[in-house]
């Protein structure tokens, strides 16, 4: 595609990449289960608009997003594509959910009833099996009301759903068998729901047995698998730089506020034009590395806002221009290393990325 950068720091989005994720996920789980293709968070950092209609075109079968916000944004791009909202939606918003015809999540009586005065309506409900965040809880109480919503003539009750807490297998055994005997409980008094879903991207490969008949993926479609799983996904999201100044600093001279890094010998340090207001995360200061012409070297102090610098002592041939990558499985720098470099997600890496950083779809 061909789009003029203004910076030379940027996001290299792999579509085919992505293309690639839905449909060895679509295998896995196989034509019985459907796939929400979770898109929140602009699509983990990838841009939502720009990728969904990869996902849709090779296997999702409706999109999921966390926010009314999210969700119009798609839903203006692409008024077709079912998109679902699972998280809360305030009382107030739910006029403009409706009036873009998203597939909204409710919990509660008095939203159901806002709802179906309003016409028409797709929903999910959403049930807490233990994870404490939001849903209906399991009880007796919770099938009334389920009752009563379902019993409103414009609701269009399509999915009743949970989520994992993965804390254990004993835990999320519980409440897998939490949330079946809810349904049981709902079909004991001939409510039945079409769609049922559990699983997330770590749920679905952890446990096959609870994907019943549709899963929610957000992580694995971006090429991020979990530790110790061994499917063919591949990572989609590569952030590079180009060298924008090169300095030689003498032994025992500081780089950057503080003085924090010395140089232990004399020194080449060189620039790049990323910083913590790109989302390239601060933690990386002491630990953080980076590739330049396939060498791995190290960040050179504390990383600014805007840029950062890194020590090229051991890449004397590196000059300004350069291309730098920061993460990318192509460089040996998966985002789960940079995530253990800094104590968080590979969700969190990628979700942070602000949208100073221009994405590059190839
Ligand atoms: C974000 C989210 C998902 C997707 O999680 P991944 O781990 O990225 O697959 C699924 N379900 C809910 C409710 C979510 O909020």
């Amino acid at each position: 595609m061909e789009q003029i950068l203004l910076r030379d720091t940027y996001a290299e989005i792999d579509l085919e990449k992505i293309a690639h994720n839905i449909r060895v996920m679509k295998d896995v789980v196989g034509p019985d289960v459907a796939i929400a293709a979770v898109a929140k968070a602009n699509g983990y950092g990838h841009g939502a608009v720009e990728i969904t209609p990869i996902l849709i075109e090779n296997g999702a079968d409706l999109l999921a997003v966390a926010t009314l916000s999210e969700a119009l944004e798609l839903k203006k791009a692409y008024p077709k594509y079912d998109v679902m909202i699972m998280g809360y939606t305030p009382d107030h918003l739910l006029k403009i959910a409706f009036d873009y015809g998203c597939i909204i999540t409710i919990f509660s009586h008095k939203q159901a009833e806002i709802l179906n005065k309003l016409g028409s309506t797709r929903i999910h409900f959403k049930i807490d099996t233990g994870f404490h965040r939001l849903g209906l809880s399991c009880d007796e109480e919770s099938v009334k009301t389920v009752q009563k919503i379902t019993s409103l003539k414009n609701l269009k009750v399509e999915g009743i759903f949970s989520h994992l807490a993965l804390s254990d297998k004993e835990g999320d055994a519980e409440q897998f068998k939490r949330f079946t005997n809810f349904i049981k409980q709902l079909e004991d008094k001939n409510i039945d729901i079409k769609f049922r879903h559990l699983c997330d991207s770590i749920a679905t490969t952890r446990y096959p047995e609870y994907r019943l008949n549709m899963v929610r993926l957000g992580a694995i479609l971006y090429g991020m698998s979990g530790k110790g799983q061994k499917l063919p996904v591949k990572q989609a999201f590569t952030l590079k730089s180009k060298l924008s100044h090169i300095t030689f600093v003498k032994k025992g001279k500081g780089v950057s506020y503080d003085y924090f890094w010395k140089a232990k010998k004399d020194s080449i340090i060189g620039t790049l034009p990323i910083g913590y207001a790109d989302g390239y995360p601060r933690r990386l200061t002491h630990n953080g590395i980076v590739s330049v012409h396939g060498k791995h070297v190290p960040i050179a102090g504390v990383i600014c806002m805007d840029q950062l610098m890194i020590d090229l002592s051991e890449v004397p041939e590196a000059k300004p221009g350069d291309e730098v990558i920061l993460y990318g499985d192509e460089a040996g720098l998966p985002i789960s290393k940079i995530a253990l470099l800094c104590q968080t997600n590979k969700n969190e890496i990628l979700s942070r990325i602000t949208t100073r950083v221009p994405r590059v779809y190839i």
